[in-house]
């Protein structure tokens, strides 16, 4: 078995790929022009899904998302509800949508793409970081910082070409609960630390970054859709375009999703491997 062939699915990645020119003219059939543009311009340049890569050494899961460009409706309930679960600061958004419309052409549709970190499988934020603070956990693949190493120097937030990194200021919001500022009332659940941001302590001065709401997860690592531990970004997403779940699990929907669907990935070309594709 070579290194492009999964075990579980007995496919390989270069049966699911498409060539450059098929994809631009894919997706000038389907109305996506901007994409089409990204894709001739080779800002996006590879095609292949990679449910492939194979499993790290002990990685019991691999936790991924799957989103669907032509469900997302740009509402950015995501970006809310992520605010909402990860208390982030003013500054600090784990999640973002952006409007990657860049087509002129009248009848060119707007294309959004939800961005969270992608949890890359070679991330390069790791491999800068010079007091090993953050790093990618062998048992699920998610990428964390340890925000009680973490000695803010940014490096990594300058190493990832994704934008997924930020630093926190300290800056607060100024709303109150109960006559309390509303960030020492109600401290983020993140890691399942509940740190309270006061003065200069972690996570002020640290960077911060999407965690797929890891916190949501039970003592063995799963999360359960049904009983709401599930990502806030994709249990909110009001047009179901965000699908998460376990690549390594065959059933999982975004398993299915990436064998039945064209994905891309983004700037594919570094060689960073993320784990959040995105259907065309
Ligand atoms: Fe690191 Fe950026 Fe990849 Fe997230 S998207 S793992 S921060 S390189
Ligand atoms: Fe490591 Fe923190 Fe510096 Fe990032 S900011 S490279 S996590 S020490």
């Amino acid at each position: 078995m070579n290194e492009n062939q999964d075990s579980r699915t007995n496919d390989t990645a270069p049966q699911r790929e498409m060539t450059r020119r098929g994809m631009i003219g894919y997706l000038n059939r389907i109305g996506a022009g901007g994409l089409a543009a990204a894709v001739a311009g080779g800002g996006i340049t590879a095609m292949a899904c990679d449910l492939a890569a194979r499993p790290a050494q002990g990685r019991q899961f691999r936790y991924g998302m799957v989103i669907d460009t032509r469900r997302c409706v740009g509402c950015k309930a995501c970006v809310v509800a992520c605010k909402a679960e990860n208390k982030t600061p003013p500054g600090v958004n784990y999640m973002l949508v952006l409007n990657n419309m860049i087509g002129e052409r009248p009848n060119d549709k707007p294309l959004f793409t939800a961005k969270p970190c992608y949890h890359c499988d070679a991330p390069p934020c790791v491999d800068v970081c010079p007091v090993s603070a953050t790093f990618k956990r062998e048992r699920d693949g998610i990428v964390v910082v340890d925000y009680d190493r973490c000695i803010g120097c940014r490096y990594c937030q300058t190493a990832c070409p994704y934008g997924a990194r930020y630093f926190d200021f300290g800056e607060k919001y100024p709303a109150e609960v109960r006559g309390t500022a509303y960030q020492s009332v109600l401290p983020s659940p993140e890691y399942g630390q509940f740190r309270q941001r006061d003065g200069h302590a972690s996570p002020v001065g640290n960077v911060r970054k999407c965690t797929f709401c890891v916190h949501l997860q039970d003592e063995e690592g799963r999360y359960d859709q049904a009983a709401g531990r599930w990502p806030a970004c994709a249990k909110t997403c009001t047009g179901r375009a965000i699908y998460f779940g376990d690549f390594h699990d065959p059933d999982s929907e975004v398993a299915r999703l990436l064998r039945e669907r064209q994905a891309i990935r983004f700037k594919e070309e570094l060689g960073t491997k993320p784990n959040v594709q995105y259907l065309i």
